[in-house]
């Protein structure tokens, strides 16, 4: 074998199944998205789920290095491990907070989002009761029917937390619920944010962060975000949503690779079931691949008959059902493959690439949870380099 085929091997050689993660292009696609947007339009980075199982850590760090201006994690539990590296950095907890949770919240300085005067007035006693102030955003539904409080009756929580000593109104925002399949409906959902911020005369309070954008919210409106912030996952991960996305043209890039390697090649007789179930049967003698990795990785049981993999360049469908270590795959369209060779699951390999949206569209799940579907078994490999 030679070790210095690209296609065969790579740095991942010791493992059987892993992903790697390329910062540098995290860092060229967090520049290339804040040149797209209006100058002076703060970064918020949204790192939640362990920044979509690209790893916080290595993630936001290197988001710091390139000027991002603030975070925003799931919870509090998330909140206290980004602290542990971004001491001083605001850091907003996207999430419901827990009674159990609140003197955290309120002990570690993390930004709390507010939803209700129920919820103003358990931050306002617990950071009393510790005699701190807490920073908070108040949250505004405007057609996503999750947190938030609904638009028309905004002005009571505004008055709530204004009104008390112990929280600090630090930002306001709202969450798109169709941004990428109605135009229509986002709009609206921006027309009542602005009439809410309006209707309760916050309109000129520029010390406040106030953000809509999320990542197809970025894609769609870049050029004219009437707010100061974006708010924004996907996109910097190099996941483009929009057919016509201007991010096509100043190349947003992949960050994430996901690999697995051959095992044991084996010729399968005609009639040959294949996995568990046997939902697939060999109509002729085939060549097979059984890789190193199945569900139990992140390979969902809903590719099985339906995902491929790239193995020397070339488009090899996975045969049966993935079982939790092992995926068989079919390698008749492979030049001499060999034990040990790398299995593109999501990646390029040659002049072949499978997207993490084409990886699924197989399982009928969406780019944000194939990356937090890839296990705490395979390990992140990170190249840092900067070009
Ligand atoms: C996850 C999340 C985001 C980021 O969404 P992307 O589509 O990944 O950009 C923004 N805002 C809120 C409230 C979120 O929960």
């Amino acid at each position: 074998m030679d070790a210095n085929d690209p296609l065969r091997m790579s740095y991942g050689n010791q493992h059987r199944c892993w992903a790697e993660i390329d910062l540098a292009a995290l860092e060229r696609n967090l520049f290339r998205i804040r040149d797209s947007l209006p100058p002076g339009i703060r970064y918020v980075a949204v790192v939640k789920a362990d920044a979509y199982g690209h790893g916080v850590y290595q993630t936001a760090s290197r988001l710091m290095q390139t000027n991002a201006d603030a975070f925003a994690v799931a919870n509090v539990e998330e909140g206290a491990r980004l602290q542990e590296i971004a001491r001083g950095w605001p850091i907003l907890v996207l999430g419901p907070v827990l009674p159990e949770e609140e003197s955290a919240l309120v002990q570690l300085g993390l930004v709390a989002t507010v939803s209700s005067t129920n919820e103003a007035i358990r931050f306002s006693e617990t950071a009393g009761s510790l005699g701190q102030t807490l920073d908070v955003h108040v949250k505004i539904d405007t057609g996503m029917g999750r947190l938030g409080v609904w638009h028309e009756e905004a002005k009571q929580v505004f008055d709530t937390v204004e009104r008390s000593d112990n929280l600090r109104l630090r930002g306001i925002y709202t969450h798109y619920s169709d941004a990428v399949e109605s135009p229509e409906f986002t709009h609206q959902q921006r027309a009542r944010f602005i009439r809410a911020i309006q209707s309760a005369g916050l309109e000129n309070r520029t010390d406040l962060l106030i953000h809509a954008d999320n990542s197809a919210g970025t894609e769609a409106f870049n050029h004219e975000n009437p707010f100061n912030a974006v708010r924004v996952g996907l996109l910097q991960f190099g996941v483009t949503q929009y057919p016509s996305s201007v991010f096509h043209s100043v190349s947003i890039e992949p960050v994430f690779r996901f690999n697995t390697r051959i095992g044991l090649l084996k010729t399968l007789p005609a009639g040959t079931p294949v996995s568990y179930g046997r939902t697939y049967v060999a109509t002729k003698p085939i060549r097979t691949a059984i890789l190193t990795a199945g569900y139990g990785d992140g390979i969902p049981t809903a590719a099985s008959n339906r995902g491929q993999v790239l193995i020397r360049g070339q488009r090899c469908p996975i045969l049966g059902r993935v079982t939790m270590d092992q995926t068989v795959v079919d390698v008749s369209a492979v030049e001499n493959p060999e034990v040990g060779d790398k299995a593109v699951l999501i990646g390029k390999s040659g002049a072949a690439e499978i997207s993490v949206s084409e990886f699924s569209q197989w399982t009928d799940s969406i780019p944000w949870e194939v990356f937090c579907s890839v296990t705490k078994r395979v390990p992140r490999i990170y190249s840092t380099a900067r070009e």
